[in-house]
Parts: C-alpha cells; structure tokens; sequence
C-alpha cells in the first residue's frame, strides 16, 4: 500500500502569513528562535493576525540552533498552563522541530523522549492541539515531513524522531518571511533541498509522486538559488526556493534519502559543518558512486538540459560554487591528523545510518571511508 504522507493544508504563495486572519480556534503558542523573526516583523505580524481570528497567542522565544530535548520540556510546561489548541513552529527548522516536540511533550507528559527515538514510536497527537509550521528558511521542508531533529546534550547524540504523527496539520510557506535569510543560510539550506530532491528521486523506494516532486524541485533550486542568494529580496526567487524546499521535503517524507545525508549527518555532529554544506560537497561523488549501479541520474540530467550523471554531478559543482558554497571537508579548518583519528568512527555510524539503507548502491565501511576521504581532499571519486 502506498500512501503519500503531506501536511493537511498547504499554503503557499508570498503573503500567505496573513491566512492565519482565518484560523479556528481559541489559544496558540507560537514557538520561535533568536530574534529574526521578531526584528523581520513576521511574528508581530503573526501575532495580529491570529488576534483577527480571535485567537490569544503566547510566545515561546529563544529556541537554539540544534534544539535540546531540554528546550522541548521548557515548552511543553509553557503549553501545559496556557491550554493552546494550535501550537505554532515559526522561523528555522530548529524552532519548528523543537515545536513539534514541544507539542509531544504538551499532549503526553510522560512520553519517554529515548522511547521516541525509536522510529514511529511518538504515540497519537492531536487530542489537545493541531500543528502550524511556517518556515522562514527554504531547505529541510520540516513543514511537511514526520520529522524532528532533537539533540540530547548530556550524551552529545542527535536524534531524528520519525513518525507521521508529526506532519504538520497547516504548512505555511510564505517566501516573504525569507527576505531577511543570511546569504550563506540560503545557500546551505537551498543546496539542502537540492540533495533530497536528488537523494528522494534515486532512493530504492519508487513512487511516482516523489519523482514528480523531486524532479520539479530540482529545476527550481537550478533556476533560483543563485539569485535568491545575490538579490535577497526577489521575493519570486524567494518564494520559488521556498516551493523547492516543501516539494524536496515531500518526495523525501515518502521516498527517504540516501548516504549524502548518512555522511553528512556524521561531520555535522562532530564538527559542527552546517548541514546543507556538507551535503553539497558530498553529492556530486555520491552521484558518481551511485551511477555504477542507478539508471536514474540520466533523467535528473535532462531536467537541467544535460544528459549524464557526470553531468549532473559537474553541475551540482558548478551551483555549490555560484552561491559560494565550500568544496571540500578539509577547508573547514580539519587537520589532516584529527581526521583521520576520527575516520573509522564516522564511517561505521554511517554505514549504521538509517538513510543508508535507502541508497540505490549499498556500501561497505571501506567505501564509505574512500567518499569521505575523496570529499575531504576534492578528489574524484571513480568507484
Ligand atoms: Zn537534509
């Protein structure tokens, strides 16, 4: 049985914001992070219009980078004396992932957060509240997905919550909120959701709607990124790569990813490299990898008018350094010395990856280690 998991209502055109005036209820917490929503005016705006909808609104503000299972409580008690029957994510996939379990925590006081790393283990939501997810930038599509980045700090691990209960009810995806995106998020994050439209399309689970949406999100990172990175506020560009990011994130809640995010996921939590970044330098030799086994990547090629994986792969090259984006692991300031103390470690917990065993090529360790040592250097991976 396939089943195409989507957020309930999906809005999405610059200005969207304002449909909150026709939201239902009585009581929302609105969850954000730092301050750029606020100084952007987007949660001013938030604010009011919910009040037009007759709703009272409390705020939860300061959601960090990487949410801590810590934050999530500190929200949920918030929740638990205010009585919201809408919870709402506002500003970066981490306010956003932190809201959903937020609203775990608010529903089931005494869910056992190790219990939910387990994929599909969140028990059943919405006998308190419905979700809202807004995002302000355009790369995990967390807006549509069944999914919540949670780190627990004591043990220094990261963990992705997987379960479908989590797919927002309301997806707002108003461009006009990621005018005031930094250069180097738009890029990191555009070029995000440009691997799960490639990792989505050529994972070994077929869907043809994936496809479709992996192949139209492709082409729309291609035409807008560049310039949504150089002219922040062409609200069209902005909007486009906000439509590229859901439909990235879509293909991927139904057909998974690949080793892109397996090695990624590894050098993000150990060295802290943004995660968009990493991934766009792995992706043009995991496509090489890939392509000695996959058939798909000619069809991805002619999207952008080329014919080859190679092709494609050379393209991926050409936009990462368009938006000016780094090429290989070791500009980060790695030494050679510590990386290869850490090699092994990395590579056997991505071989342990749950996107590993999405990829169409399946890897060994040492193979995993040859990728990573290629990206480290910007070697050409020919295996
Ligand atoms: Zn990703």
């Amino acid at each position: 049985m396939s089943k195409l998991f989507i957020a309930g209502e999906v809005l999405h055109s610059a200005g969207s914001l304002e449909e909150l005036k026709n939201v239902k209820g009585q009581k929302a917490v609105i969850v954000t992070g730092g301050s750029s929503m606020r100084k952007s005016g987007s949660l001013d705006k938030a604010v009011s219009y919910l009040k037009e909808a007759g709703i009272e609104t409390e705020i939860f503000e300061g959601v960090e980078e990487d949410p801590s299972s810590a934050t999530c409580m500190k929200g949920a008690e918030v929740m638990a004396n205010f009585q919201p029957d809408w919870i709402i994510g506002l500003g970066g996939c981490s306010a956003i992932d932190a809201a959903k379990m937020m609203w775990v925590f608010y529903e089931h006081p005494d869910a056992d957060f190790d219990a939910m790393t387990k994929p599909f283990s969140v028990p059943t939501l919405r006998n308190k509240a419905k979700f809202i997810a807004i995002p302000s930038t355009s790369g995990t599509g967390t807006e549509t997905t069944g999914l919540a980045v949670i780190t627990d700090r004591e043990k220094g691990v990261k963990y992705p919550i997987v379960s479908y209960e989590l797919t927002p009810d309301i997806a707002i995806v108003d461009g006009e909120i990621c005018a005031t995106m930094p250069a180097n998020v738009t890029s990191n994050t555009g070029l995000d959701a440009l691997t799960h439209c490639v990792e989505a399309y050529v994972s070994n689970i077929d869907d043809n709607y994936a496809d479709a949406l992996a192949k139209g999100g492709l082409e729309i990172v291609f035409d807008n990124l560049k310039e949504a990175v150089n002219n922040p506020t062409n609200i069209k560009a902005r909007q486009n790569m906000h439509d590229a990011s859901f439909m990235g994130g879509l293909a991927f809640n139904n057909a998974w990813l690949g080793i892109v995010h397996s090695l990624s996921h590894q050098v993000g939590a150990l060295y802290g490299i943004p995660h968009g970044a990493s991934n766009a330098i792995f992706l043009p030799n995991v496509i090489r990898y890939n392509a000695k086994v996959s058939n798909r990547f000619p069809d991805l090629a002619k999207v952008i008018g080329k014919e080859t994986a190679e092709d494609l792969a050379v393209a991926v090259e050409g936009l990462r350094s368009e938006v000016n984006n780094i090429a290989t692991i070791k500009e980060f300031g790695i030494s050679q010395e510590d990386w290869e103390k850490n090699l092994d470690y990395i590579a056997n917990n991505a071989f342990v990856d749950p996107c590993t065993g999405f990829n169409p090529r399946k890897p060994t360790v040492e193979e995993l280690k040859d990728i990573y040592n290629a990206c480290f250097h910007g070697d050409v991976v020919d295996f």
